[in-house]
């Protein structure tokens, strides 16, 4: 067979050369150990906690080693791409601040080693496929899906590998003259890779996250362009990453599988391959067993739900890091309030089984990211939420920004800070008594006290009250009325002679707080009394003698 003159015949338009492409892709200058990495999402519109997952990786290893962190979007597959798929995507990496060097923007491309978007580099692919087709490496295959699946049927039957391989590559030795009849009469055809590889000899490879590796010689002649001439992901992944220098290759583990195609094409082109860091699965416990997250099962797989719900960014990417690093929890125990990037990231604590999620965990990190925060930052965060999830809430705490401020304050800055706070969507309902238009009233009052006594709590309270009340005047004023009505002053006098007392002063402000909040829970009382004013806390006090006493 006459290589060249098929080659010809299959690409007539292809006038570069690999030579040519390879000077458009001229060695970055970097400094020693500097490390290229890169996110490949496909623009379907889905992005998921394992994008991020890869993203974090990514964008430490590069950003840790003074390297380039880029962004290419792999939309070979028309099907399942997506009107607005790569703003998403932008977007998405934007909102966790995970910022790329270089690569695919919104309506073009920043950086010298595009294009960043596959459907763009057909020709570069083609360019390559055909010095492929040269080397007697690649040829085209005219099997239709009815003959495909035939084979495959057969090879069933007969308890076989599956796929176009060895003797069941049935295009690998039509003549010139077939293909050229072939192309004449319109066939479409895909161009396969000639492998020479043997599945019964096995070589190591040295993943940075599963350590060595066995993995058996690849002997399919998988696909490298599919009939519109547009490449599969292998051959993509190894032309691109070989051109941009992606030092370091992060994806999912389901691409373990056909590392050996990617690392036999690599050895083909004459390339060295990246370094490989294939994170683990994201897993959930469910039902007292572990299983991978599922799109359809489980929302919090959507990084879209994190939004929703109002995580906060640092709270999802230190959760993500926690499941990523395990030496990461001590370091932040040992560094409260360090920013994140201060932690140096390193592949060798990764599990390298399946990582469990846990979204209850998360939360925990979430409360204790969130008590961290000033009041201002709160607010900030708060608001930004809302304005796209809860336009209620958005109006009450815009509308009067010191006040919201002034709840966010309560019960932050000191050393024990509140935690009652996971993610934004929990806001409304913990301002909530703060707002006439959110305000429920308390229906129900304690039943330890008797109405007689709670009546005259509230009507006594009502005459001492005053606004201008610090903590200290607050509590004493209410020990002593609660004093005068029989109450003890201390919970410990109380539980020592409870028959001599009606309760204690706990009772006594828990009366009170069903009053003005309609709530059992509620911080620091007196902080809140504050924040309503004099007018409100006197109405809400009226309002609850009127309705214990209906
Ligand atoms: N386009 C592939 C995906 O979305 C990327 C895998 C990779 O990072 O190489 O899964």
């Amino acid at each position: 067979m006459d290589h060249q003159r098929l080659a010809q015949l299959l690409f007539p338009d292809i006038t570069t050369t690999p030579e040519d492409i390879e000077k458009m892709y001229p060695p970055r200058n970097l400094p020693e150990g500097a490390k290229v990495t890169r996110m490949a999402p496909s623009p379907t519109g889905f992005m998921h906690l394992g994008n991020l997952f890869s993203a974090i990786v990514g964008e430490r290893l590069a950003h840790q080693s003074n390297g380039v962190f880029f962004l290419r979007i792999e939309d070979t597959d028309l099907k399942r791409a997506v009107e607005g798929g790569v703003e998403k995507i932008i977007n998405v990496f934007n909102h966790y601040g995970l910022n790329f060097d270089e690569g695919a923007t919104i309506d073009g491309d920043n950086g010298a080693y595009g294009p960043y978007r596959q459907r763009q580099r057909a020709n570069i692919y083609q360019t390559f496929a055909k010095q492929l087709v040269e080397r007697g490496l690649a040829y085209p295959c005219f099997c239709t899906e009815e003959e495909l699946t035939e084979m495959r049927e057969k090879q069933q039957e007969m308890k076989i590998n599956f796929g176009y391989y060895g003797e069941w590559a049935k295009c690998r030795n039509l003549s010139f003259e077939e293909i050229e009849a072939n192309i004449k009469a319109g066939k479409p055809y895909v161009l396969r890779f000639r492998s020479e590889g043997d599945p019964n000899k096995r070589f190591t490879h040295h993943d940075l996250v599963k350590g060595d590796i066995e993995l058996p010689e690849n002997d399919q002649d998988i696909v490298l362009l599919k009939s519109d001439g547009i490449p599969t992901y292998h051959f993509a992944h190894v032309v691109d990453d070989h051109l941009m220098q992606t030092t370091h290759v992060v994806r999912g583990e389901e691409w373990l599988a056909t590392l050996n195609i990617h690392l036999q094409l690599f050895r083909t082109m004459g390339w060295k391959a990246p370094k490989y860091v294939h994170t683990a699965q994201l897993m959930k416990m469910d039902g007292g067993s572990k299983r991978k997250l599922s799109k359809r099962k489980d929302p919090e797989l959507a990084l879209d739900f994190y939004n929703a719900e109002g995580y906060p960014v640092p709270s999802v990417l230190e959760y993500l890091m926690t499941l990523l690093n395990s030496n990461f929890e001590d370091w932040r125990m040992a560094n409260p309030t360090a920013p994140m990037n201060d932690f140096q990231f390193t592949t060798k604590k990764m599990s390298n089984s399946g990582s469990l999620f846990d979204i209850d965990k998360l939360k925990d990190v979430s409360k204790n990211t969130i008590s961290v925060m000033s009041a201002d930052e709160v607010y900030n965060e708060v608001t930004t939420w809302a304005k796209d999830f809860d336009q209620q809430l958005y109006s009450l705490l815009t509308a009067d920004e010191q006040k919201a401020k002034a709840i966010f304050a309560i019960g932050r800055g000191g050393a024990k800070p509140r935690k009652d706070l996971a993610v934004w969507s929990e806001v409304k309902d913990y301002v909530a008594f703060f707002y006439e238009e959110l305000f429920t009233p308390a229906t129900e009052y304690p039943e330890n006290i008797s109405k007689e006594d709670t009546l005259a709590i509230l009507n006594q309270y009502k005459g001492i009250y005053s606004a201008a009340d610090d903590g200290e005047v607050w509590f004493n004023k209410v020990r002593e009325m609660g004093e005068a009505l029989g109450f003890a002053g201390k919970p410990k006098d109380y539980k020592k002679n409870p028959d001599q007392f009606k309760g204690h002063v706990g009772d006594v402000s828990q009366v009170i707080r069903l009053a003005i909040t309609g709530r059992t829970n509620s911080p620091d009382l007196c902080s809140v009394m504050q924040i309503l004013g004099e007018e409100t806390c006197q109405q809400r006090l009226s309002q609850a003698i009127e309705t214990i006493e209906k």
